[in-house]
């Protein structure tokens, strides 16, 4: 039975009655991000989020911090926008694995599993410039598959971010099709990234034709940005 978090994954058709103002996916200065938690929170409530997610990056080697970048999350003084934990973690082989510790999951909401960079078959990265853009798809393709059949993750994010953003690949319907097929038989949800996908409006309308299991998250990394997502939604829900 697949267990779906309804605070944080939507089916995609029912964005058409209601849209939930929420943002899943946040960086803050703790990792990459500019801002600081209060900063981003603090935007968060001017805009009247009812929930936003802090996803901070963590690896094997972030024991170290992320329990008190948990504690700070915890002791926001919160009004009426809710906030939680979690976190973006890689997908580091072929078998779906994502690299996350053990401390950090039993205290996360939700976990992201993402493609940044990509791995050969003995699991070692491959640099941007030996790679081919024939195989950047279907190796980002499988990746994303792998992490959906095997992996502890909730939510894919940035699905086919690499292939568009730095190779500028587009995945074919089918393509996009088969991995909305395999997240709903799962239940691990794909994202609709505001930052990764300039090609957002099909993105968004073919996950609502296709009542895609779905997150929403804009990837801030400034305060500027948060809300993003939500508002691309809006603009689009009002198009059609
Ligand atoms: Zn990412
Ligand atoms: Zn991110």
């Amino acid at each position: 039975m697949v267990n779906i978090n309804h605070k944080f994954v939507f089916q995609a058709s029912s964005l058409l009655k209601e849209l939930p103002k929420i943002d899943s996916h946040i960086h803050t200065n703790w990792t990459d991000g500019k801002d600081s938690i209060g900063e981003i929170y603090e935007k968060a409530q001017q805009l009247m989020l009812e929930r936003i997610v802090f996803t901070e990056h963590t690896s094997r080697t972030s024991e170290s911090w992320f329990n008190k970048f948990a504690d700070h999350v915890n002791k926001l003084a919160t009004t009426n926008t809710k906030v939680h934990l979690g976190s973006e973690v890689r997908i580091f082989n072929l078998d779906g694995e994502i690299e996350i510790l053990d401390s950090v999951n039993s205290i996360c909401e939700i976990i992201l599993a993402s493609v940044h960079r990509f791995p050969d078959a003995n699991g070692n990265v491959i640099e941007f410039s030996d790679m081919s853009a024939g195989n950047v798809l279907n190796l980002e393709f499988s990746l994303m598959k792998s992490a959906i059949k095997n992996s502890q993750a909730d939510i894919i994010a940035h699905p086919f971010g690499m292939s568009l953003e730095r190779f500028n690949l587009h995945p074919t319907p089918d393509m996009w099709i088969e991995l909305v097929e395999l997240s709903k038989k799962h239940g691990v949800a794909l994202e609709i990234n505001s930052k990764y996908h300039k090609n957002f409006d099909f993105i968004l309308g073919l996950f609502i034709q296709e009542n895609a299991l779905i997150s929403i998250g804009s990837d801030v990394h400034e305060v500027d940005r948060v809300g993003h997502c939500i508002d691309k939604i809006e603009r689009f829900l009002s198009e059609i």
